[in-house]
């Protein structure tokens, strides 16, 4: 059965060609300020990301949005508009946390029902993300199958890794598996904290971010690239392509490209595979993909642990 990509048509990042100017932007989404519960004012928080090489960044601040227009950033650096909007979960589980990005208004979503706060964003024409599952205790069959228009997954969180609650992969699987569809992924920082405070010492921020395949420096080409899946999310590695392709027996045979990696997961929605080389590290892998599958993404994990997460690859295709 042919799988559907939620929201509209997926974009495979590594199809769209340097030659046809296509390029990467590094960038964090979820970051607050003073404006909320953050330590920084919001110009220090910009200055931050700019310092650091980021080429984007939202300050998702809790319950109001932070205007881009009350900050400066260098003319090649984007500001996305946005905030973290927490509506009431009446499905029995905790309160939902969105991160919404591309809003004009503000949305007063407290105890607003969470579908009613994904409706008004998309009529905003912004995209409401599902941010950290994992650590928000979100189950997907209780408090998420109902909703419908959610653009994707906040799969890595910095400061919920500090807690242990970082990853959310397996929601991200449950989710497509329950729906039968693909979500893309966000992979942020979330940071409150002030990273020029020694006794800050939590080292949760810059260790999360998603990179987009765009042709322009614009929140408009950002965020079409995050809706549409040409992009991918890291706490580390680079992915620089990857290829699945049917042998001759007909099994998908995937071919990844990375920086130095210890092991690559394929994640299949029917089990997984992986690749690993038993003599070290490597920056290439060929490796058969579990049979059956309807999708695969893929996880590339350094030599020091950090990820790489690819967004799902269709394979009822072909
Ligand atoms: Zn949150
Ligand atoms: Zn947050």
């Amino acid at each position: 059965m042919a799988i559907e990509f939620a929201g509209r048509e997926a974009v495979d990042p590594f199809g769209l060609k340097d030659e046809d100017g296509y390029f990467w932007l590094k960038g964090n989404l979820h970051s607050h300020t003073t404006n909320s519960d953050g330590a920084v004012e919001p110009q220090v928080r910009v200055d931050g990301y700019v310092g650091q090489g980021y080429d984007y960044l939202c300050l998702s601040d809790h319950h109001r949005i932070t205007r881009v227009d009350t900050v400066m950033a260098p003319d090649d650096f984007v500001l996305i508009q946005g905030a973290e909007l927490h509506p009431d979960n009446p499905f029995g589980g905790q309160g939902h946390h969105f991160v919404c990005l591309n809003l004009d208004d503000d949305i007063d979503a407290k105890r607003m029902a969470p579908q009613h706060v994904i409706d008004q964003v998309r009529a905003q024409g912004g995209q409401a993300w599902l941010a950290h599952p994992h650590w928000s205790s979100v189950n997907i069959l209780r408090d998420t199958l109902r909703l419908d228009g959610l653009s994707g997954i906040e799969v890595f969180n910095s400061v919920c890794e500090c807690m242990g609650r970082g990853e959310s992969s397996v929601h991200w699987d449950d989710w497509m598996e329950q729906e039968h569809k693909i979500y893309p992924m966000l992979a942020n920082d979330d940071l409150h904290s002030d990273p020029a405070d020694p006794n800050s010492g939590r080292f949760d921020y810059y260790r999360g971010w998603t990179k987009v395949r765009v042709k322009e420096r614009t929140p408009e080409a950002i965020l079409e690239a995050l809706a549409s899946g040409a992009s991918y999310g890291s706490s580390g590695p680079d992915i620089h392509s990857i290829s699945v392709e049917r042998n001759a027996q007909g099994v998908a045979v995937a071919t990844i490209r990375c920086s130095e990696a210890q092991r690559i997961y394929g994640v299949c929605s029917t089990y997984g595979a992986q690749f690993y080389d038993p003599k070290g590290t490597f920056e290439e892998a060929t490796f058969a993909l579990r049979k059956g599958a309807d999708w695969v993404r893929f996880e590339v994990v350094g030599p020091d642990g950090s990820k790489a997460w690819s967004n799902p690859i269709d394979l009822t295709a072909d």
